[in-house]
């Protein structure tokens, strides 16, 4: 058996960043209108801090308007909404993201049904995953489940009868990504922390997506040679006891299934990277939509 093809999702990113860079580049010497995306991050967790200064640096770097509002942790829910509200009415602004996990004493589906559907580019909205689950494509689907469908296009052009196992069912990643699935014909199992015997499931997978929060939790013993394995898991590892320092880990055991499986994403460098593309590609559309601009891209 050879080792897997690793999917590099660095360099697709990138590539689709170009191609939106361009379009927006067009749109600006035509039009003279620019797409605007406004990011809103609540407290100081450091992994969102990260995670927002890449989507802001990354809109600005395709030419985009970014603006971050930062807001303190004991910030109330009310002041948040007027704040989502007050982008929802500003014709500046085509796309609204509310950086996850929000603090404990927020209710965040009350804040996410504040975003205009039409803004909302992270797809969390109950009107964009409406459309999703009723395979409609008025809708605009989350980012990350559509990053990692792109990088499964580009292994598998036909998706057509193959068996999926999504392995995580929360609305960010599981469960769009097991409806995008649907969508490609693929006949799909969702599985959690309550399924009965994993490992099982996931040897007769041909796609795996492995998106639990558990680190290197997807052994090399699991994978059906051959299959086509997605790891959208980010997780912090300790280096060594008592280094004080960490790692950044998937939910696959990457050193192993390289070895047995067909394909596979690292971590970093495989799903991270696809997300903020689609972010970026998702903002893009919205702004066409708003303006009554017809799509004349692919990305
Ligand atoms: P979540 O905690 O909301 O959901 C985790 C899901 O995994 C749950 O449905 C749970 O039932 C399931 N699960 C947990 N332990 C399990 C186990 N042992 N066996 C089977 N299922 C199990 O997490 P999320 O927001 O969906 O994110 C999942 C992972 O993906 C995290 O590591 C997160 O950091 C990462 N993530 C990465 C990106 C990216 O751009 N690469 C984007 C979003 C999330």
């Amino acid at each position: 058996m050879t080792r897997a093809t690793i999917i590099d999702g660095r360099t697709y990113a990138a590539e689709i960043r170009l191609q939106l860079a361009n379009y927006v580049s067009e749109l600006c010497d035509s039009h003279h209108i620019i797409p605007g995306l406004a990011i809103v991050l609540v407290g100081h967790d450091p992994a969102s801090q990260v995670y927002v200064r890449n989507k802001h640096r990354q809109a600005q770097d395709i030419g985009m308007h970014s603006l971050v509002s930062l807001l303190s942790e004991n910030v109330e829910e009310k002041e948040l909404i007027d704040i989502i509200e007050g982008f929802n009415c500003n014709t500046a602004i085509n796309g609204i993201v509310v950086q996850l996990p929000l603090p404990a004493h927020m209710d965040t589906q009350q804040i996410l049904n504040t975003i205009d559907p039409s803004k909302d580019v992270d797809g969390l909205h109950p009107c964009n995953a409406g459309h999703l689950c009723a395979g409609s494509d008025r809708g605009i689907t989350p980012c990350t489940p559509l990053g990692c469908l792109r990088l499964l296009r580009r292994q598998h052009p036909s998706m057509n009868g193959m068996r999926a196992l999504v392995i995580g069912r929360s609305n960010i990643v599981g469960k769009p990504m097991a409806h995008l699935l649907v969508q490609e014909n693929c006949t799909v199992t969702i599985a959690h922390s309550k399924t009965r015997d994993l490992l099982q499931e996931c040897r007769r997978a041909d796609i795996v997506i492995a998106a639990a929060g558990q680190a290197e939790m997807v052994r090399g013993d699991w994978v059906r040679p051959g299959a086509t394995v997605i790891d959208v898991g980010i997780n912090r590892v300790a280096c060594q006891e008592g280094s004080g320092m960490s790692v950044l880990a998937g939910d696959v055991c990457f050193a192993e299934v390289v070895e047995v499986a067909g394909a596979v994403t690292p971590v970093p460098g495989g799903v991270g990277p696809m997300t903020v593309a689609m972010l970026l590609r998702n903002t893009l559309l919205a702004f066409l939509q708003q303006v009554g601009v017809e799509k004349g891209f692919c990305a």
